[in-house]
Protein backbone atom coordinates (compact mmCIF):
# COMPACT_ATOMS: atom_id res chain seq x y z
CA UNK A 1 0.00 0.00 0.00
CA UNK A 2 1.15 3.48 -0.35
CA UNK A 3 2.05 5.32 2.37
CA UNK A 4 3.76 8.54 3.78
CA UNK A 5 7.38 8.01 5.28
CA UNK A 6 9.56 9.90 7.70
CA UNK A 7 12.96 9.82 6.66
CA UNK A 8 14.48 12.89 8.69
CA UNK A 9 13.62 16.52 9.71
CA UNK A 10 12.09 18.35 6.92
CA UNK A 11 11.77 14.97 5.01
CA UNK A 12 9.01 13.31 3.61
CA UNK A 13 7.94 10.91 0.97
CA UNK A 14 5.00 8.53 -0.22
CA UNK A 15 6.87 4.99 -0.53
CA UNK A 16 5.19 1.43 -0.75
CA UNK A 17 4.89 -0.45 2.32
CA UNK A 18 3.38 -3.76 3.76
CA UNK A 19 -0.40 -3.97 4.66
CA UNK A 20 -1.19 -3.47 8.05
CA UNK A 21 -2.08 -6.95 9.80
CA UNK A 22 -4.19 -7.45 13.09
CA UNK A 23 -1.82 -8.40 15.90
CA UNK A 24 -4.70 -8.08 18.42
CA UNK A 25 -8.64 -9.71 18.83
CA UNK A 26 -9.31 -6.05 19.36
CA UNK A 27 -7.17 -4.46 16.13
CA UNK A 28 -9.47 -3.54 13.20
CA UNK A 29 -7.94 -2.36 9.71
CA UNK A 30 -9.39 0.57 8.17
CA UNK A 31 -8.93 1.88 4.02
CA UNK A 32 -8.09 5.47 4.79
CA UNK A 33 -10.58 8.40 2.60
CA UNK A 34 -9.62 11.00 4.02
CA UNK A 35 -5.95 11.75 6.43
CA UNK A 36 -5.39 15.46 7.35
CA UNK A 37 -1.86 17.38 7.92
CA UNK A 38 -1.68 18.55 11.59
CA UNK A 39 0.41 21.32 13.32
CA UNK A 40 1.05 18.73 15.66
CA UNK A 41 2.77 16.76 12.13
CA UNK A 42 5.15 19.85 11.96
CA UNK A 43 6.76 19.03 15.17
CA UNK A 44 7.67 15.91 14.07
CA UNK A 45 8.47 16.84 10.56
CA UNK A 46 10.88 19.62 12.11
CA UNK A 47 12.40 17.02 14.61
CA UNK A 48 10.97 18.57 17.56
CA UNK A 49 9.67 15.15 19.25
CA UNK A 50 11.56 12.89 20.75
CA UNK A 51 12.16 9.30 19.35
CA UNK A 52 10.60 10.20 16.08
CA UNK A 53 12.28 7.17 13.94
CA UNK A 54 12.90 7.24 10.22
CA UNK A 55 10.45 5.20 8.68
CA UNK A 56 7.52 5.89 10.77
CA UNK A 57 4.11 6.81 9.03
CA UNK A 58 2.63 9.85 10.31
CA UNK A 59 -0.89 10.88 10.69
CA UNK A 60 -3.32 11.04 13.63
CA UNK A 61 -6.12 12.82 11.82
CA UNK A 62 -8.43 10.11 9.28
CA UNK A 63 -11.43 8.21 8.83
CA UNK A 64 -12.20 5.20 6.83
CA UNK A 65 -13.98 2.13 6.36
CA UNK A 66 -13.28 -1.08 8.28
CA UNK A 67 -12.23 -3.61 6.06
CA UNK A 68 -11.39 -6.23 8.38
CA UNK A 69 -11.71 -7.08 12.32
CA UNK A 70 -10.47 -9.09 14.98
CA UNK A 71 -11.90 -11.83 17.00
CA UNK A 72 -12.87 -9.68 19.38
CA UNK A 73 -14.27 -6.55 17.54
CA UNK A 74 -18.35 -6.43 18.28
CA UNK A 75 -18.84 -2.14 18.16
CA UNK A 76 -17.84 -1.79 14.75
CA UNK A 77 -18.49 -4.06 11.49
CA UNK A 78 -16.64 -4.63 8.39
CA UNK A 79 -18.45 -1.65 5.68
CA UNK A 80 -18.57 0.63 8.61
CA UNK A 81 -17.12 4.23 8.10
CA UNK A 82 -15.85 5.26 10.93
CA UNK A 83 -14.20 8.50 12.59
CA UNK A 84 -10.90 7.13 14.20
CA UNK A 85 -10.11 9.44 17.36
CA UNK A 86 -6.22 10.14 17.29
CA UNK A 87 -5.76 8.99 21.07
CA UNK A 88 -5.25 5.06 21.38
CA UNK A 89 -6.96 4.32 24.50
CA UNK A 90 -8.16 1.11 26.44
CA UNK A 91 -11.57 2.51 27.89
CA UNK A 92 -11.06 0.46 30.85
CA UNK A 93 -8.20 2.07 33.29
CA UNK A 94 -8.13 4.45 35.61
CA UNK A 95 -8.35 7.56 33.27
CA UNK A 96 -9.96 5.97 30.32
CA UNK A 97 -12.96 5.50 32.89
CA UNK A 98 -12.78 9.21 33.40
CA UNK A 99 -12.97 10.15 29.93
CA UNK A 100 -9.91 11.16 30.10
CA UNK A 101 -8.15 9.10 26.81
CA UNK A 102 -5.89 11.18 25.87
CA UNK A 103 -4.02 9.71 28.96
CA UNK A 104 -3.84 6.16 28.75
CA UNK A 105 -2.38 3.97 31.08
CA UNK A 106 -2.61 1.15 28.98
CA UNK A 107 -2.14 2.22 25.59
CA UNK A 108 1.95 3.62 25.75
CA UNK A 109 4.64 1.31 26.61
CA UNK A 110 7.26 3.55 26.88
CA UNK A 111 5.63 6.42 28.72
CA UNK A 112 2.84 6.74 31.21
CA UNK A 113 2.58 10.85 30.57
CA UNK A 114 0.60 10.52 27.70
CA UNK A 115 -1.63 7.52 26.00
CA UNK A 116 -0.43 6.82 22.28
CA UNK A 117 -1.12 8.20 19.42
CA UNK A 118 -1.42 7.41 16.17
CA UNK A 119 1.60 8.27 13.93
CA UNK A 120 3.21 10.43 16.97
CA UNK A 121 6.65 9.04 17.34
CA UNK A 122 7.98 6.13 19.99
CA UNK A 123 7.09 8.16 22.64
CA UNK A 124 3.52 7.71 22.28
CA UNK A 125 3.61 4.57 21.40
CA UNK A 126 5.42 3.50 18.23
CA UNK A 127 1.86 3.14 15.82
CA UNK A 128 2.36 3.69 12.60
CA UNK A 129 -0.09 6.87 11.75
CA UNK A 130 -3.35 6.69 8.92
CA UNK A 131 -1.30 9.10 6.44
CA UNK A 132 -1.49 6.05 3.89
CA UNK A 133 -4.09 3.96 2.32
CA UNK A 134 -5.17 1.73 5.19
CA UNK A 135 -4.18 1.62 9.37
CA UNK A 136 -3.87 -0.89 11.80
CA UNK A 137 -6.82 0.88 14.64
CA UNK A 138 -6.25 -0.96 17.66
CA UNK A 139 -8.87 -1.35 20.89
CA UNK A 140 -11.15 -0.88 17.88
CA UNK A 141 -14.19 -1.54 20.31
CA UNK A 142 -13.05 1.81 22.25
CA UNK A 143 -12.33 4.42 19.60
CA UNK A 144 -13.86 4.47 16.63
CA UNK A 145 -17.20 6.31 15.93
CA UNK A 146 -19.81 5.58 12.95
CA UNK A 147 -19.86 8.39 10.97
CA UNK A 148 -23.73 10.10 10.78
CA UNK A 149 -24.96 8.71 7.09
CA UNK A 150 -25.91 12.42 6.58
CA UNK A 151 -22.14 13.71 7.84
CA UNK A 152 -19.47 14.95 4.91
CA UNK A 153 -16.18 12.66 5.37
CA UNK A 154 -14.52 16.67 5.14
CA UNK A 155 -16.44 17.19 8.21
CA UNK A 156 -15.90 14.24 9.83
CA UNK A 157 -12.22 13.97 9.54
CA UNK A 158 -11.84 17.13 11.21
CA UNK A 159 -13.65 15.55 14.16
CA UNK A 160 -10.68 13.51 14.56
CA UNK A 161 -8.70 16.11 16.44
CA UNK A 162 -9.19 19.76 14.88
CA UNK A 163 -12.89 20.31 16.22
CA UNK A 164 -12.16 18.66 19.66
CA UNK A 165 -9.22 19.96 20.68
CA UNK A 166 -10.07 23.83 19.76
CA UNK A 167 -13.47 22.97 22.01
CA UNK A 168 -11.48 21.34 24.66
CA UNK A 169 -8.63 24.26 24.76
CA UNK A 170 -11.57 26.81 25.08
CA UNK A 171 -13.27 24.38 27.74
CA UNK A 172 -10.05 24.20 29.57
CA UNK A 173 -9.63 27.91 29.30
CA UNK A 174 -12.50 28.31 32.09
CA UNK A 175 -14.18 30.68 30.25
CA UNK A 176 -17.26 32.70 32.14
CA UNK A 177 -19.90 34.82 30.62
CA UNK A 178 -18.33 37.98 29.22
CA UNK A 179 -14.49 37.03 29.35
CA UNK A 180 -11.93 38.36 27.27
CA UNK A 181 -10.32 35.61 25.51
CA UNK A 182 -6.96 35.58 23.59
CA UNK A 183 -5.75 32.78 21.55
CA UNK A 184 -2.41 32.85 20.60
CA UNK A 185 -2.13 30.97 17.56
CA UNK A 186 -4.44 30.93 14.12
CA UNK A 187 -3.54 27.84 12.77
CA UNK A 188 -6.35 25.28 12.42
CA UNK A 189 -6.64 24.66 16.36
CA UNK A 190 -6.24 28.74 17.32
CA UNK A 191 -9.17 29.56 14.68
CA UNK A 192 -11.13 26.71 15.91
CA UNK A 193 -10.36 27.29 19.82
CA UNK A 194 -11.81 30.82 18.62
CA UNK A 195 -14.98 29.98 17.37
CA UNK A 196 -15.30 27.65 20.07
CA UNK A 197 -14.68 29.99 22.42
CA UNK A 198 -17.96 32.16 21.85
CA UNK A 199 -19.91 28.53 22.85
CA UNK A 200 -18.71 28.85 26.26
CA UNK A 201 -20.16 32.98 26.54
CA UNK A 202 -16.83 35.07 25.99
CA UNK A 203 -17.68 38.10 25.21
CA UNK A 204 -14.58 39.05 23.46
CA UNK A 205 -12.18 36.96 21.32
CA UNK A 206 -8.87 37.62 20.02
CA UNK A 207 -6.72 35.77 18.14
CA UNK A 208 -2.79 36.66 17.64
CA UNK A 209 -0.53 35.50 15.23
CA UNK A 210 2.00 36.81 12.12
CA UNK A 211 0.79 35.25 9.19
CA UNK A 212 -2.16 37.74 7.49
CA UNK A 213 -3.58 35.69 5.78
CA UNK A 214 -4.17 33.52 8.84
CA UNK A 215 -5.34 36.19 10.61
CA UNK A 216 -8.13 37.12 8.05
CA UNK A 217 -9.12 34.08 7.77
CA UNK A 218 -10.04 34.26 11.91
CA UNK A 219 -11.79 37.13 11.72
CA UNK A 220 -14.15 35.73 8.99
CA UNK A 221 -14.36 32.16 10.36
CA UNK A 222 -14.54 32.55 14.51
CA UNK A 223 -16.11 35.79 14.28
CA UNK A 224 -12.93 37.44 16.39
CA UNK A 225 -10.49 40.43 16.23
CA UNK A 226 -7.03 39.28 14.97
CA UNK A 227 -3.71 40.89 15.41
CA UNK A 228 -0.77 40.29 13.86
CA UNK A 229 2.42 40.56 16.36
CA UNK A 230 4.56 41.74 14.16
CA UNK A 231 2.87 44.82 13.97
CA UNK A 232 1.41 45.39 17.34
CA UNK A 233 4.82 45.86 19.73
CA UNK A 234 4.73 44.00 22.69
CA UNK A 235 1.84 41.46 23.01
CA UNK A 236 1.94 41.58 26.50
CA UNK A 237 1.84 45.59 26.50
CA UNK A 238 -1.08 45.09 23.67
CA UNK A 239 -3.02 43.26 25.53
CA UNK A 240 -3.19 44.74 28.49
CA UNK A 241 -3.68 48.13 26.89
CA UNK A 242 -7.14 46.58 25.59
CA UNK A 243 -7.76 45.43 28.96
CA UNK A 244 -7.89 48.20 31.41
CA UNK A 245 -4.40 47.27 32.11
CA UNK A 246 -6.10 44.07 33.94
CA UNK A 247 -4.94 41.07 31.42
CA UNK A 248 -6.94 39.07 29.21
CA UNK A 249 -9.00 36.56 31.43
CA UNK A 250 -8.51 33.56 30.02
CA UNK A 251 -5.75 32.81 27.34
CA UNK A 252 -5.21 29.57 25.02
CA UNK A 253 -1.79 29.04 24.01
CA UNK A 254 -2.66 27.43 20.22
CA UNK A 255 1.27 27.61 19.03
CA UNK A 256 3.63 24.54 20.88
CA UNK A 257 7.17 24.21 20.11
CA UNK A 258 7.60 26.15 17.11
CA UNK A 259 7.12 29.51 18.89
CA UNK A 260 10.58 28.78 20.71
CA UNK A 261 12.11 29.03 17.27
CA UNK A 262 13.01 25.48 17.31
CA UNK A 263 15.63 26.09 19.83
CA UNK A 264 16.48 22.78 20.88
CA UNK A 265 19.98 21.59 22.33
CA UNK A 266 20.81 18.30 23.91
CA UNK A 267 21.55 18.99 27.41
CA UNK A 268 23.05 15.78 29.25
CA UNK A 269 21.52 13.34 26.91
CA UNK A 270 18.42 15.18 26.83
CA UNK A 271 16.17 17.53 25.17
CA UNK A 272 15.64 20.79 26.40
CA UNK A 273 13.39 23.35 25.09
CA UNK A 274 15.28 26.38 25.49
CA UNK A 275 13.22 29.71 25.45
CA UNK A 276 14.62 32.82 23.92
CA UNK A 277 13.64 35.30 26.04
CA UNK A 278 10.10 36.02 26.23
CA UNK A 279 9.47 35.87 22.70
CA UNK A 280 7.05 32.55 22.81
CA UNK A 281 3.26 32.28 23.05
CA UNK A 282 3.37 30.58 26.52
CA UNK A 283 5.49 33.63 28.03
CA UNK A 284 2.85 35.49 26.62
CA UNK A 285 0.51 33.99 27.38
CA UNK A 286 1.00 33.79 31.02
CA UNK A 287 2.30 37.35 30.95
CA UNK A 288 -0.71 38.72 29.64
CA UNK A 289 -3.76 36.84 31.43
CA UNK A 290 -5.48 38.97 34.39
CA UNK A 291 -4.41 37.39 38.02
CA UNK A 292 -5.90 34.78 38.84
CA UNK A 293 -6.54 33.96 35.48
CA UNK A 294 -6.56 30.57 33.35
CA UNK A 295 -4.07 29.47 30.61
CA UNK A 296 -5.25 26.66 28.75
CA UNK A 297 -2.39 24.97 26.84
CA UNK A 298 -3.50 23.21 23.90
CA UNK A 299 0.20 23.77 21.68
CA UNK A 300 2.21 20.64 21.79
CA UNK A 301 5.49 21.09 23.43
CA UNK A 302 7.61 18.09 22.55
CA UNK A 303 10.32 17.27 25.68
CA UNK A 304 8.73 17.01 28.65
CA UNK A 305 10.70 19.50 30.56
CA UNK A 306 10.50 23.05 29.27
CA UNK A 307 11.20 26.26 30.85
CA UNK A 308 8.24 29.09 31.53
CA UNK A 309 7.34 31.54 33.67
CA UNK A 310 6.68 29.85 36.72
CA UNK A 311 7.52 32.32 39.08
CA UNK A 312 5.27 34.80 37.79
CA UNK A 313 2.34 32.54 37.28
CA UNK A 314 2.66 31.69 40.76
CA UNK A 315 2.78 35.43 42.00
CA UNK A 316 0.06 35.56 40.03
CA UNK A 317 -2.04 32.74 41.14
CA UNK A 318 -2.57 31.35 37.85
CA UNK A 319 -4.64 28.04 36.77
CA UNK A 320 -2.71 26.64 34.11
CA UNK A 321 -4.22 23.68 32.23
CA UNK A 322 -3.16 21.46 29.19
CA UNK A 323 -3.77 18.33 27.99
CA UNK A 324 -3.80 15.76 24.64
CA UNK A 325 -7.37 16.03 23.77
CA UNK A 326 -9.48 13.57 24.93
CA UNK A 327 -11.62 13.21 20.97
CA UNK A 328 -13.66 10.12 22.59
CA UNK A 329 -15.38 11.74 25.38
CA UNK A 330 -16.10 15.20 23.53
CA UNK A 331 -17.48 13.05 20.41
CA UNK A 332 -20.99 12.80 20.95
CA UNK A 333 -21.73 16.42 21.62
CA UNK A 334 -19.46 17.67 18.80
CA UNK A 335 -21.27 15.70 16.08
CA UNK A 336 -24.25 17.48 16.91
CA UNK A 337 -22.64 20.64 16.91
CA UNK A 338 -22.02 19.88 13.34
CA UNK A 339 -25.46 18.28 12.79
CA UNK A 340 -26.96 21.74 13.44
CA UNK A 341 -24.61 23.82 11.36
CA UNK A 342 -23.20 25.67 14.86
CA UNK A 343 -19.72 24.35 13.95
CA UNK A 344 -19.01 24.22 10.11
CA UNK A 345 -15.24 22.00 10.38
CA UNK A 346 -14.97 21.58 6.51
CA UNK A 347 -14.70 25.50 6.46
CA UNK A 348 -11.24 24.98 7.50
CA UNK A 349 -10.14 22.74 4.24
CA UNK A 350 -8.14 24.74 1.54
CA UNK A 351 -6.59 22.45 -0.01
CA UNK A 352 -6.96 18.72 -1.12
CA UNK A 353 -3.78 16.42 -2.45
CA UNK A 354 -3.71 12.76 -3.07
CA UNK A 355 -1.45 10.75 -1.28
CA UNK A 356 1.45 10.87 -3.57
CA UNK A 357 2.17 14.42 -3.03
CA UNK A 358 2.12 14.19 0.59
CA UNK A 359 5.84 16.05 0.88
CA UNK A 360 4.68 19.08 -1.21
CA UNK A 361 1.88 18.78 0.83
CA UNK A 362 4.26 18.93 4.61
CA UNK A 363 6.40 21.49 2.63
CA UNK A 364 3.11 24.24 1.63
CA UNK A 365 1.49 23.91 5.72
CA UNK A 366 5.23 24.21 7.36
CA UNK A 367 6.14 26.84 4.96
CA UNK A 368 2.66 28.56 5.05
CA UNK A 369 2.83 28.65 1.26
CA UNK A 370 -0.73 29.25 -1.37
CA UNK A 371 -2.72 30.64 2.37
CA UNK A 372 -3.13 27.18 3.39
CA UNK A 373 -5.11 26.32 6.10
CA UNK A 374 -5.82 22.61 6.55
CA UNK A 375 -4.84 20.18 4.05
CA UNK A 376 -7.24 16.53 3.07
CA UNK A 377 -4.87 13.98 1.74
CA UNK A 378 -6.88 12.01 -0.43
CA UNK A 379 -5.44 8.10 -0.40
P1 LIG B 1 -0.12 25.40 12.98
O1 LIG B 1 1.34 25.17 12.94
O2 LIG B 1 -0.88 25.42 11.70
O3 LIG B 1 -0.44 26.79 13.72
C1 LIG B 1 0.41 27.40 14.63
C2 LIG B 1 0.32 28.90 14.39
O4 LIG B 1 1.04 29.58 15.43
C3 LIG B 1 0.93 29.34 13.07
O5 LIG B 1 -0.04 30.04 12.31
C4 LIG B 1 2.09 30.24 13.49
O6 LIG B 1 2.30 31.32 12.59
C5 LIG B 1 1.63 30.73 14.85
N1 LIG B 1 2.67 31.20 15.76
C6 LIG B 1 3.98 30.85 15.85
N2 LIG B 1 4.56 31.48 16.88
C7 LIG B 1 3.61 32.25 17.46
C8 LIG B 1 3.60 33.13 18.58
N3 LIG B 1 4.68 33.33 19.32
N4 LIG B 1 2.42 33.74 18.90
C9 LIG B 1 1.30 33.54 18.16
N5 LIG B 1 1.25 32.71 17.09
C10 LIG B 1 2.40 32.08 16.76
O7 LIG B 1 -0.70 24.29 13.98
P2 LIG B 1 -2.17 23.83 14.41
O8 LIG B 1 -2.55 22.65 13.60
O9 LIG B 1 -3.08 24.98 14.48
O10 LIG B 1 -1.84 23.32 15.89
C11 LIG B 1 -1.51 24.27 16.90
C12 LIG B 1 -0.89 23.59 18.09
O11 LIG B 1 -1.85 22.71 18.70
C13 LIG B 1 0.32 22.73 17.76
O12 LIG B 1 1.30 22.86 18.79
C14 LIG B 1 -0.23 21.33 17.80
O13 LIG B 1 0.74 20.38 18.10
C15 LIG B 1 -1.22 21.46 18.93
N6 LIG B 1 -2.23 20.41 18.98
C16 LIG B 1 -2.53 19.92 20.19
C17 LIG B 1 -3.48 18.94 20.33
C18 LIG B 1 -3.84 18.42 21.68
O14 LIG B 1 -4.43 17.37 21.80
N7 LIG B 1 -3.55 19.16 22.73
C19 LIG B 1 -4.12 18.45 19.21
C20 LIG B 1 -3.83 19.01 17.96
C21 LIG B 1 -2.88 19.98 17.85
ZN1 LIG C 1 -3.77 16.73 14.86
Amino acid sequence: MLAMEYRGPKRVRAVQKPMPEIKHPQDAIVRVLRACICGSDLHLYNGNIPDTRVGSTFGHEFVGEIVEIGADVTKVKVGDRVIVPFNIACGECHFCRQGMFGNCQESNTESTAVGAIFGYSHTAGGFNGGQAEYARVPYANVGPVIIPDDMDLDDAVLLTDVVPTGYQGAEMAGIQTGDTVVVFGAGPIGIMAARCAWLFGAGRVIIIDKEEYRLEFARNYSYCEAYNFEEIGDPVVFIKKITDWLGADCVIDAVGAEAAGNALQTITGRKLLLQAGSATALHWAINSVKKGGIVSIVGVYGPTDNLIPIGNAMNKGLTIRGNQTSVKRLLPRLIEHVQNGIINPKGLITHRMPLEEVADGYRMFSDKLDNCIKTVLMP
